[in-house]
């Protein structure tokens, strides 16, 4: 399997080396040159997810040998997750919750970025690089902490991760600011988080910045789902979902789904459209914004359009203007048609906008939809109620836009949602969208007061934070955010 880039297909790499560097130098993402067609994936109702996960993976990482693949599936989805069955179905009265938050840091970035990690040091170890690799990451709030707990004391690599100060959780900026490892360091930018993305791509985009430090001995690549191995990992769990819907009897192989995904930078949702590619029975692929409703625009009418304001939500890691993985998407739906990509992305830049050929609208299969926080919080509530199932708000937005979805549709196929939070991630979200008050300032107390009045357990990792020291407090202006990491980079670090 090769990988090309969505703006020179010309360029084609394996996947050791396209996880490694991350981004292609042009500015485009690595996109498999084709979809592979698995074995047998009738017979995925009796395998567990890790010999799911080999099934998927392997035909893209032909570079890896089976043993490589093995050892890294073993290690990433093991105690770690505490749930044995690593991404586990509930079902309820209405549809089905796929729980990807089991993992480190209770996020769905962590089914990634727990085996990330493990790619990345093969590809580093295999290519002979004997630079450290610098992984620089911008995050709403989720993948930093877990890109953190993966490439935490991981050998020949460093982390730095910039988040915006004024746009994540309390219990999410705690999460990250407690983190531990030698090779660790965490960056509150003031500014949003489009910023901090936008700021992180003009670093790799600066060809003097980035040979400089090359010459000093760092190499920097990327743990966003710009990364493509970030992306990989993610088609596994709409394959294991299917097969335990298979497995139940609730469905017979072949029988269409749907799945809701709740969306910001559209790697998670891209994920599920390459699983359909791979053959995966879909009916809709339902991608649900919040406020920040570009996507759901786009997907309508045809034309993204980022000149708008960004709402800072209940569901942060969804407040995002600027959808990376959308490139992909285009590169695929346009069959690799760089230069119109290139093109489109550089009018996206240029004037914020951009409009896609009326044949492309036409052949984009997903539906879309959004719900505003009030909504979101509404159903949040109404799903507890109603059919016993706490979700964090991020889900919440899913669940209220497959509601609207299938009232407007009469759609009856079974359908997904996929749960990407443990709702103690933002408790004071959940708690007020349950209707209940609490007067303090300790996001701990409200945990305790939402654990009871539903019933819950809260994850241990986020009990675990009320005693964490904190061990990165520094907060950045972003027009300071080369100068600080040469200053970094250069300086004198533990590692
Ligand atoms: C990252 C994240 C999303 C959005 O996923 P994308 O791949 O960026 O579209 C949704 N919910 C939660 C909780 C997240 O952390």
């Amino acid at each position: 399997m090769r990988y090309i880039s969505t703006r020179n297909n010309r360029l084609s790499l394996q996947s050791k080396s396209a996880i490694v560097k991350g981004i292609s130098d042009e500015g485009g993402l690595f996109v498999p040159e084709t979809f592979p067609t698995l074995e047998n994936p009738e017979l995925f109702s009796s395998l567990s997810y890790r010999e799911i996960a080999f099934q998927v993976l392997r035909p893209f990482l032909s570079d890896f040998s089976k043993e490589e693949l093995i050892a890294a599936i073993d290690s990433a989805y093991d105690k770690k997750f505490d749930d044995p069955l690593i991404v586990p179905l509930v079902r309820t009265c209405s549809c089905y919750y796929m729980e990807l938050y089991h993992g480190a840091t209770c996020a769905f970035k962590d089914i990634a970025l727990s085996i990330l990690p493990l790619f990345m040091t093969a590809g580093i170890s295999s290519l002979g690089i004997d630079k450290k690799v610098v992984i620089l990451t911008a995050t709403s709030g989720d993948t930093g902490k877990a890109a953190l707990q993966g490439f935490m004391d991981v050998p020949g690599t460093a982390i730095v991760v910039y988040f915006p100060e004024e746009g994540v959780s309390p219990i999410q900026k705690l999460q990250m600011r407690t983190q531990k490892g030698s090779n660790t360091k965490v960056i509150g930018i003031r500014g949003n988080f489009d910023d901090c993305q936008r700021a992180v791509k003009e670093i790799f985009n600066d060809s003097p910045l980035v040979e400089d430090l090359s010459a000093e001995g760092c190499l920097l690549s990327s743990a966003n789902s710009i990364n493509i191995g970030r992306l990989l990992p993610q088609i596994v769990y709409y394959f294991s979902s299917y097969a335990a819907l298979v497995r139940r009897g609730d469905i017979d192989y072949g029988d269409l789904i749907n799945f809701v995904v709740p969306t910001g930078n559209f790697g998670d949702i891209l994920a599920g459209y390459y699983a359909e590619q791979m053959g995966l029975p879909v009916h809709k692929l339902i991608c649900a914004s919040n406020e920040n409703k570009v996507l759901t625009d786009f997907i309508n009418t045809g034309v993204y359009d980022k000149n708008r304001e960004l709402h800072l939500t209940n569901s942060p890691s969804m407040d995002i203007l600027v959808s990376s993985n959308l490139e992909r998407y285009l590169y695929h739906l346009s069959e690799g048609d760089d230069r119109l990509v290139a093109q489109l992305m550089e009018e996206l830049q240029s004037k914020g906008v951009y409009h896609l050929p009326q044949a492309l609208k036409e052949k984009m299969n997903m539906a879309a939809g959004f719900a505003d926080e009030e909504a979101g919080n509404a159903m949040l509530k109404k799903v507890f109620e109603e059919e016993g199932y706490l979700m964090d708000t991020h889900t919440a937005v899913a669940r209220a836009v497959y509601e609207e979805y299938r009232q407007r549709t009469q759609d009856s196929t079974p359908t997904v949602i996929l749960s990407t939070a443990s709702p103690y991630k933002f408790p004071r979200a959940v708690f007020s969208a349950l209707g209940e008050e609490l007067a303090t300032e300790d996001d701990f107390a409200i945990i305790e007061a939402l654990s009871e009045l539903t019933d819950t357990t809260p994850p241990q990792s986020i009990l675990d934070l009320r005693v964490s020291p904190v061990c990165h407090e520094e907060t950045i202006d972003i027009s300071h955010i080369k100068t600080h990491l040469e200053h970094y980079l250069k300086g004198d670090h533990p590692w």
